[in-house]
């Protein structure tokens, strides 16, 4: 009996507790549907970013004798026909608990009528819904939520099994498609699981040490872009969980954030979209098509830090996390536009898009979401920049008009005696937009 193994955001060989289920029942067909409801709002970096990894793993299910199946249209539709056309005993996946995801799930289970549809795993430490409070109830501030996921615990990675694996050798369907085209001078990293594991092995045999004392320094870039592979699963958080010690509880307490927002977002899936803490829906708001906001996403807003992070943006489809949070902070509370809308550029833009950690990341920014983060405190960018940037090398990699500009006056270009006159004026003043900000919020709070 063939088994068909759905793959999704769990694009990778190892680890991978779904695969096991589906080799349990026989041959097992790797599938891959191209859904355009999920391809349409991804920016091409991501797009490309997601191609690649399928061609990784085409060629190393190749290697084991199998190779992908890729199917285009809706997964109702597409997942039971080929289900049929094989004569399929079950359809194997790894659990989804977006929305979306969910709701997709449960159309393509309908329409597989008498084939079951098997939901193993997650593509989390800890599936959502499974850390609650005492009572059931579902988590909304980190920091309980942290101290019972590490209580919780998660599984070993499971064991690599590809090579043991009896692969359907596929059927008919689509080539993956060509890259589309990117961005001049996009930066985009190797894909695929074995360069996600190799870039993970090197991460921790270095920089790893550092984490706790540098994972705020934009400059140092002592993070470990394990986003990018971790948003399609080429690596899964317990690989990583397993390789940590003791000493790397601030890297751990990270991916407990990743595994917060995907609870928070499962139990309140509308969450997406609306605000967390509704009163501040009400809040009087700019509108999203003005020339503030074009320079906001275009990095010409005159703040280098902002313009830094927003040209990082567009030139690596990733942005560092300290620089999310300024550039965030700056267009909700300096330009007093609403954090969905930087949620959808960000979403359109970064290789790592996570419907999860996105929006509850920006609603955390914005003061409208999970967690004592209060609206009132406000991120001054000059010494955002100045503390975490303090010889201004990040903001002269990503704006070439200040590159001239050395040490931490590149902060503050406009107290020179020579301002660079190609570098834009600040459109706003900080102190003005930060009372503004301050006055709005006791009308609503
Ligand atoms: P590291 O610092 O090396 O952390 C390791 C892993 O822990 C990350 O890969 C990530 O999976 C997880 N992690 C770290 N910080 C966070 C966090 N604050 N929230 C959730 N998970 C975290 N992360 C995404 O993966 N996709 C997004 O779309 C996304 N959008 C964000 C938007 C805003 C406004 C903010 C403030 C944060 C957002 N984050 C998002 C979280 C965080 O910025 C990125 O996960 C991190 O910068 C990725 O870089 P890294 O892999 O080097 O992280």
């Amino acid at each position: 009996m063939t088994s068909v193994l759905w793959f999704r955001r769990d694009l990778r060989l190892a680890d991978h507790p779904a695969l096991h289920e589906a080799a349990k029942v026989g041959p097992v067909l790797a599938l891959f549907v191209l859904d355009p409801a999920l391809l349409a709002p991804a920016g091409a970096p991501r797009v490309a970013f997601l191609y690649r990894t399928l061609r990784s793993l085409d060629a190393a299910l190749r290697e084991h004798g199998g190779r992908l199946t890729i199917r285009s249209g809706d997964p109702a539709t597409e997942v039971p026909r080929l289900a049929r056309e094989v004569d399929a005993a079950s359809v194997h996946v790894t659990a989804d608990f977006n929305p979306y995801g969910r709701r997709r799930d449960d159309a393509v289970e309908r329409a597989l009528g008498g084939v079951a549809l098997v939901r193993t795993s997650s593509p989390y430490a800890v599936a959502p819904g499974r850390v609650t409070k005492g009572d059931g109830q579902p988590f909304k501030v980190f920091s309980p939520f942290h101290r019972v996921w590490t209580q919780h615990g998660w599984r070993a990675p499971a064991a690599d099994i590809a090579g043991q694996v009896d692969w359907h050798p596929g059927v008919d369907g689509d080539d993956i498609p060509t890259d589309p085209p990117l961005p001049d001078g996009l930066e985009l990293p190797e894909a695929g699981e074995a360069a996600a594991r190799s870039a993970w092995d090197a991460y921790r045999r270095g920089a790893l040490t550092r984490y706790a004392d540098e994972r705020n320094r934009p400059d140092l870039d002592s993070t470990s872009h394990m986003s990018v592979h971790l948003k399609w699963g080429a690596i899964h958080p317990r690989t990583l969980l397993a390789d940590l010690g003791p000493a790397d509880e601030v890297f751990r307490k990270e991916l407990a954030w990743r595994d917060f927002y995907a609870a928070v977002l499962y139990a309140w899936p509308d969450s997406a979209r609306q605000y967390f803490q509704p009163q501040l829906a009400r809040m009087t708001y700019a509108s999203p098509t003005s020339k503030a906001f074009d320079a906001w996403r275009e990095g010409r807003t005159g703040f280098p830090i902002v313009d830094a992070g927003m040209r990082q943006l567009i030139g690596q489809g990733w942005m560092h996390n300290r620089v999310r949070m300024i550039v965030a902070s700056f267009l909700v509370k300096d330009l007093h536009i609403e954090w969905t809308h930087g949620a959808r550029h960000f979403m359109q833009h970064l290789v790592d898009a996570d419907l999860a950690s996105n929006q509850h990341g920006w609603q955390w920014t914005a003061g409208t979401g999970t967690d004592p983060s209060p609206y009132y405190r406000v991120f001054n960018p000059i010494t955002q920049g100045t503390k975490f940037d303090p010889a201004g090398d990040y903001v002269r990699r990503w704006v070439a008009e200040l590159r001239a500009i050395p040490g931490k006056a590149v902060h503050e270009p406009w107290t020179l005696d020579e301002p660079p006159a190609t570098y834009p004026d600040r459109i706003v003043d900080h102190a003005t937009e930060r009372r503004v900000s301050l006055e709005r919020y006791q009308h609503v709070r």
